[in-house]
């Protein structure tokens, strides 16, 4: 096995490119779609189901963790692999960002960030130091740096403010946990908002720092779609070609797509787990609202391209009693679904690059998926 952080290039296609990234929980295939199990379960779904639909690396929240049940918990217990039963690798965020969405309820400063828990509305502070040590005890492969998530609409003053701050934490970070420490990786987080220019210069200082991956923040915050792309496709080949690269928080399938074109390795996004608990399944055929009449007497597979135990077993008509009922194997059934039609979509997306046909792949995907709002937050 590599060493945890070696990540060899494979094949390429244009700017898109595979690759191999090893962790201490085994190797996984860029690029790479992680399903996000926010409270150490991806919800409504066992491990051995991640296994099933061939989920290479998942990721987990680092502040709802903190908050409930508590790092030091899970610690006791072995660490969030062995307190879940998940011997993958993991991703833990650093928690800035759902902090930082606790608008009014959070206040920034030099030190970190402080806030009031959404449970119980006692107070914590998210350093750069705590977020680490938080990290640590969960024991995730890959831990993000403490960032500030600029809001979209932050005027150049605030952004190019907000990007040093970044940067300094970034640096606090990294001296918390020293390249190789434990074999956890640590990835760098490049902000800079909607100004190309500042984008150019905190990727510039967060790769000066150097770091095991490098992420971009900051999107798909409610910006327009072509707004997220322009700087998308201007900010990836910024960051170093030899490190994983890492787009945050983005997953509506044609977002993938360019990411993917764009020379992004790694995505995460709540959007095909929490559709799924919606009614809103993904398939090879386009988008199926499950709770319509028109499926009410219908008695084919949701989808008969999909390998997944609720294609292969159940009817749409049964699908769409379960999920008019809100019977709890309604959120099992769709969340199995939609996240086997976004891990077989990743294959096909690494398939098609080794053979060079990429442009073609994302053609006929965005024919499937055409341009909506879906997965902008
Ligand atoms: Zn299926």
């Amino acid at each position: 096995m590599n060493a945890p952080g070696t990540f060899t290039l494979g094949p390429a296609d244009g700017r898109a490119r595979t690759g191999r990234l090893s962790t201490a929980h085994g190797d996984v295939e860029t690029p790479i779609f992680m399903p996000v199990g926010t409270l150490g379960t991806v919800k409504s779904l066992c491990p051995t189901d991640l296994r099933d639909l061939k989920a290479q690396i998942i990721l987990g929240n680092t502040y709802h963790l903190y908050l409930r049940p508590g790092d030091d918990l899970i610690a006791r217990l072995g660490g969030l692999h062995k307190f879940m039963a998940w011997d993958g690798p993991i991703l833990t965020d650093s928690g800035g960002f759902q902090v930082f969405s606790l608008s009014g309820l959070r206040q920034i400063a030099e030190e970190g960030v402080t806030f009031a828990s959404h449970i119980d509305g006692s107070r914590h502070l998210f350093s750069p130091e705590k977020v680490i040590s938080i990290q640590r005890n969960l024991g995730s492969d890959i831990m993000m740096v403490l960032d500030e998530c600029v809001p979209y609409g932050a005027d150049r003053a605030y952004t190019e403010k907000s990007l040093g701050l970044t940067t300094r934490w970034a640096r606090r970070c990294r001296e918390a946990h020293p390249a190789g420490d434990r074999g956890q990786l640590l990835f760098g987080i490049v902000q800079g908002g909607f100004f190309k220019d500042l984008r150019a210069k905190s990727a510039e200082e967060i790769i000066g720092v150097g770091f095991d991956g490098y992420a971009l923040g900051g999107l798909s915050v409610g910006e327009s779609r072509n707004e997220m792309y322009d700087i998308l496709d201007d900010a990836a080949p910024l960051l170093p070609a030899e490190r994983p690269r890492y787009l945050m928080g983005v997953g509506a399938p044609r977002d993938l797509l360019a990411g993917m074109a764009a020379g992004i390795d790694m995505f995460d996004c709540v959007l095909p787990t929490r559709n799924a608990r919606n009614g809103t399944l993904f398939t090879s055929l386009g988008r199926v609202n499950i709770k319509r009449a028109e499926y009410r007497d219908d008695d084919t597979p949701l989808d008969p391209n999909c390998p997944c135990y609720a294609c292969r077993t159940f009817s749409k008509a049964y699908l769409r009693h379960l999920y008019i009922a809100k019977e709890l194997l309604s959120y099992r059934l769709n969340t199995l679904h939609n996240l086997t039609f976004f891990s077989v979509m990743m294959e096909r997306a690494r398939e098609a690059i080794r053979e060079g046909r990429f442009a073609v792949f994302r053609a006929e995907m965005e024919a499937l998926y055409p341009e909506t709002d879906e997965g902008k937050a």
